[in-house]
Formats: C-alpha cells, structure tokens, sequence
C-alpha cells in the first residue's frame, strides 16, 4: 500500500535547529554527562553532578534521558526502589545499516522518487529510508526492527537492568565492529527489498540505535511520584522523533500540572498497563548473539 502523504526529515537537522532557537530564546547548553542525580535527605531532587564534576542545581529537574534513565536512576539511589523504573521501560537497541548506492541505472537512479518502504509485520520486520539529498547523500538505511536488550546486573541496587553500553560511546554512533551474526540481518532487509533490482548496495557503516520502550509503548510524562522537583519525559518505544514538533507542549504542560487528566493518567510514571506486542517490543538479548562482546 503506498500512502502518498507519508515522508521523512533529517533527525539530526532538525534537533540541530531545535537547539540553536531554544539557545536564541535564552536557553543555556551545556554539554555533560549525568554521573547521578541529587537528592536532600527527603528525597527532593534538587540537581545532577556531572563526571567532569559539576553541580548543576534546579527547581526543576526533567530527565529525558531517553534509553539511560533506569540506569541513572539506579545509580541516582541504588538502595531506593521506590526511585527506580522497574518494568516501566526498557532499554533496546534495533540494527541500523547504511548501504552505499553506486551511481546509474541499476543504483542510484532506481530511487528517483522513492518511498520510505516498511515491511511492519512477519517473520523479518524492516524498513528502508531511500538515499537522502544532504547526509546521507547515496546512502540507503535499512533498519530491521528486532529490539534488543542488553541486560546487565547493576551490583549497587541488586537488578538485572538493560542499558547500552556505557563504557564504549564510540559503540552508540556508526561502525563496522558488530558481529557477523548480527550484521547478517541487515544483509537479509537489504535483499528482502531490493532482490536483484538494485545491484551493488554494499554496507558503509552499522549502528545499534537504542531507545527506552515502555511495555504499552505509550510516553512516560510525569512527575517522579517517589521525589519532589523530579519529572520524568521518556520511553520513545522506538516511535517518538515524529512528535520533535508538538511534545515540548505536552512536556510544558506536565511541568506546570496543567496535563489533561486524561493524557496526565495515560503518560503517568505509575498507570494501569496493558501491554502489546508489535515489532518494536524487546525481543533479544545483544550477549546471547554468537560473537557479541562488550
Ligand atoms: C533506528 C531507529 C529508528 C527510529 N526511527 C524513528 C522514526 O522513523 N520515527 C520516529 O518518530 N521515531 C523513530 N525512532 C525513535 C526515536 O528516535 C526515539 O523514540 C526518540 O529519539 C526518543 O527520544 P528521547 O528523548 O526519549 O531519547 P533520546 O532521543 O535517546 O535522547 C536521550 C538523550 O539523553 C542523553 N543522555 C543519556 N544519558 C545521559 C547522561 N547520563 N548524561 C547526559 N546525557 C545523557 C543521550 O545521549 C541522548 O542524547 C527511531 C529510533 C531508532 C533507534
């Protein structure tokens, strides 16, 4: 079925562009990264200290830490439950591969005016975002969408807790250095759309793209319910760059309590849940694949 209205954007043109207005309307950016969060002994949060070790102190303090907040929640307060995610989100990563599309009639020209294809359902969930004008100029991205975990055993707070790894960042941007067993994968969504009709589509570069996946696959917009001061904006379940425009909104309007009930109770850090299964619901585990090591 083509949908002649879908399209796609440039993720990361457009946070670029939404961080130079939030700096020219009087944001000030920092860039660290969170070692934990700090609480007073009641446990209102009152800021994050940074591994560089920086204090940054706030009245309110939004986490949108996206596949790291059960981690840095646990780390925050090891010996709290109460402050932990639990089984509200789950940090997963799906294979990204770009493919390189040599130029001519059996390549780069097939694409003149090619769709976003999405394979959602069956055995070998995909999809296929055709080469772009600016970054990604000759370059085909072929997502399979088959989550997986990367569950690790957080010692402090005694959990299992999923996250991506930590000690080696250059891991969460592109490389070569997966396993074959995993790469084989991307290899299958390439052929699965194109066969033989587009020749010559060799890999440029893979990537694990981790988000937090909450078991409904509904956004957690909320206050902390376990710490004043602290609100929680997570939980993209791999579909939530689309809404860059319009969440801001919604995230403003939890911080100042003025939600809908109905949106307050859907988006709610606690909430009644009813899971769903779809193709983007965490189904693997990185260190079970043959040839996987951190
Ligand atoms: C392969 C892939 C394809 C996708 N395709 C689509 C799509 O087509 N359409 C769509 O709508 N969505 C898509 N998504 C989902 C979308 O990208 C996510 O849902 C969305 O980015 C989640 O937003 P977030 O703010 O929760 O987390 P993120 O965007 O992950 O942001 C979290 C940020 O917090 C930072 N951070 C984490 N821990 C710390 C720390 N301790 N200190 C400082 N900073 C920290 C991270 O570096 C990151 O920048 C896709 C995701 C993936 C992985």
């Amino acid at each position: 079925m083509l949908s002649p209205e879908a399209g796609w954007a440039e993720a990361a043109g457009a946070l670029g562009a939404v961080v130079r207005a939030a700096v020219d309307a009087g944001v000030r950016y920092e860039v660290a990264t969170a070692e934990r969060l700090l609480f007073e002994k009641d446990d209102t949060c009152t800021g994050v200290l940074t591994t560089d070790g920086r204090t940054f102190e706030a009245q309110h303090v939004l986490l949108c830490s996206g596949a790291h907040t059960p981690w840095l929640l646990a780390e925050s307060a090891p010996e709290k439950p109460s402050l932990h995610a639990g089984d509200r989100m789950t940090a997963a990563a799906v294979l990204m591969c770009l493919f390189k599309v040599p130029p001519g009639e059996n390549g780069l020209d097939k694409f003149e005016g090619a769709p976003i294809m999405v394979h959602p359902f069956g055995g070998f969930p995909a999809e296929c975002i055709p080469p772009g004008e600016t970054s990604t100029r000759g370059l085909a991205k072929c997502t399979h969408k088959f989550p997986y975990t990367r569950k690790t055993y957080h010692e402090p707070s005694r959990q299992e807790i999923s996250v991506p790894l930590l000690s080696r960042p250059e891991r969460m941007t592109w490389t070569m250095d997966l396993p074959d067993a995993l790469t084989a994968n991307s290899a299958s969504v390439r052929d699965m759309f194109f066969g033989d009709s587009v020749k010559g589509m060799v890999p440029e570069a893979y990537r694990l793209c981790w988000d937090s996946s909450t078991p409904d696959e509904d956004w957690i917009i909320s206050p902390h319910p376990a710490s004043k001061n602290l609100y929680i904006a997570a939980g993209g379940s791999f579909h939530a760059f689309k809404f860059l425009p319009i969440i801001g909104k919604y995230v403003v309007q939890m911080l100042d309590g003025k939600l809908s009930e109905e949106l307050a109770r859907k988006w709610a850090w606690d909430r009644d849940t009813t899971p769903i299964v779809t193709p983007y619901t965490p189904r693997g585990d990185l260190k079970d694949i043959p040839g996987y090591l951190d």
